[in-house]
């Protein structure tokens, strides 16, 4: 041990924290970060799914370090620069038909939502933004005004109107979850809230956050022909699970559907910071400098953000997280069988959710042990859901068979230990999670 968790805890704020065990990290390679106890844990974090290419990757390496050897300014504010239009060009080849028109850029899922709850409600002449509960979209003002995690309380804004995502799990099933989240939504338009005053509905394709949700077949297919009735705008909140995690590369694929806007974030930069959003002409050109911070659009991370489209293509890793991901849940399902805590497995590709229960309540409290247990036996994973009970997997997209096997392994030791009273509840004093 180095002392650096213990240094940081004296010069760094907490406010940003969100942690679940006392780990500081030195490096990383691929899947696995090495800490400063020299210890090698395997990431099936990948930082929230930032590190989409996993960490130190030789293609990131090389763009971040061509583009700062002769560097074209540090923002596309007031110069165009090569890497962001090389981005944007690219960007625009990777969505439907109906949201290729123009690219904006920030650093963060954040503020690239929040620009967009301002830009249709600006271009739209619309006042009203429905989004689900249990969405996250972000951490500034703005775009926890259009979220609905209860980690976001207090935040939302008056013209917010939130709806509930399906949750077949907890509904008994796909067909009930369904057909309940779509009655609550077709009254909701026919009586409380007049759909021609709603500018856009913020959909995530798997609700990542709020539990791991993925929808049940043809629900956001009945979503799209509700919102082209009353001309809503469609935006897909890709920044999670999004750029092939999915196993599809737009999360919206998989529902057959076509949203009128994308946003992309963590995994886009790799590790940097970076955050697009695409969709129509007419309304990411509403207006001049109507949203910016000054060193949004800088070649470095659009080099970076390049570098990783370009990687996933070359490397089929769309392809490898549909297959490493499907022997990941495959695994996982067997886990299922012989762990009484596990209550459900549930994702697609690299983006699964293992919820926990205990006498048929969520198991907040194992959760957390599993978690602080896999760290001490080598398996970084966080756990995410309204009820803070499931386990999230974002692992790198290049994760191999043998690490996801590893990784199950040491969850499986884990799970037995919380099971049986090994892992002291004491730990959790200092990690309150989320
Ligand atoms: C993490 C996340 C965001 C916010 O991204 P930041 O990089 O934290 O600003 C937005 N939407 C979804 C679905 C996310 O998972």
């Amino acid at each position: 041990m180095s002392g650096l968790y213990a240094r940081e805890s004296r010069s760094v704020s907490t406010m940003a924290h969100l942690r679940f065990f006392p780990q500081a990290v030195v490096g990383g390679s691929g899947a696995y970060l090495t800490g400063d106890d020299g210890r090698k844990l395997l990431d099936f974090a990948a930082s929230w799914g930032a590190a989409s290419l996993g960490h130190s990757h030789p293609a990131i390496r090389e763009a971040v370090n061509r583009a700062l050897c002769d560097q074209a300014g540090a923002s596309y504010l007031s110069t165009a620069n090569e890497p962001s239009v090389l981005l944007a060009e690219k960007l625009l080849s990777l969505v439907p038909e109906r949201a290729r028109g123009r690219v904006w850029f920030g650093h963060s899922g954040s503020d690239a939502n929040e620009t967009v709850a301002r830009m249709v409600v600006a271009a739209t002449g619309r006042p009203r933004i429905l989004a689900f509960n249990g969405a996250y979209h972000g951490g500034t003002v703005g775009s926890m005004a259009v979220s609905g995690h209860p980690a976001q309380q207090g935040a939302r804004a008056k013209d917010l109107t939130l709806v509930p995502y399906p949750n077949s799990y907890a509904a008994g099933s796909p067909e009930a979850a369904k057909d309940a989240a779509l009655a609550y939504l077709e009254k909701l338009l026919a009586t409380e809230i007049p759909p021609q005053e709603i500018a856009a509905f913020f959909i995530e394709p798997i609700q990542s956050d709020g539990g791991m949700l993925v929808p049940p077949e043809g629900f956001f297919k009945d979503v799209e022909a509700l919102c082209r009735t009353h001309g809503i705008l469609i935006v897909s909140d890709e920044v999670k699970v999004g750029l092939g995690r999915s196993g599809r590369f737009n999360a919206f694929e998989h529902a057959g559907i076509e949203p009128d806007i994308v946003v992309f974030g963590k995994g886009l930069g790799g590790g940097l910071p970076v955050s697009a959003v695409v969709g129509p002409e007419a309304i990411l050109n509403h207006a001049v400098a109507f949203s910016l911070q000054t060193v949004h659009g800088n070649p470095v991370c659009a080099a970076a953000a390049l570098a990783v489209l370009q990687t996933i293509e070359r490397d089929n890793l769309v392809a490898n997280a549909e297959r490493t991901g499907r022997m990941l849940r495959e695994a996982l399902d067997r886990l299922a069988t012989r762990h009484a805590l596990i209550g459900n497995v549930r994702g697609r590709g690299l983006a699964l959710g293992v919820e926990l229960v205990a006498n048929g309540a969520p198991a907040l409290r194992q959760t957390a042990l599993a978690v602080y247990r896999a760290f001490q036996l080598g398996l970084v994973l966080y756990y995410v859901g309204v009820n803070s009970n499931v386990l999230e997997f974002t692992p790198p997209l290049t994760l191999t068979e043998a690490e996801a096997q590893e990784g199950v392994a040491i969850l499986d030791q884990a799970l037995a230990d919380v099971a049986a009273g090994r892992v002291d509840e004491a730990l959790l004093a200092d990690f309150a999670g989320w």
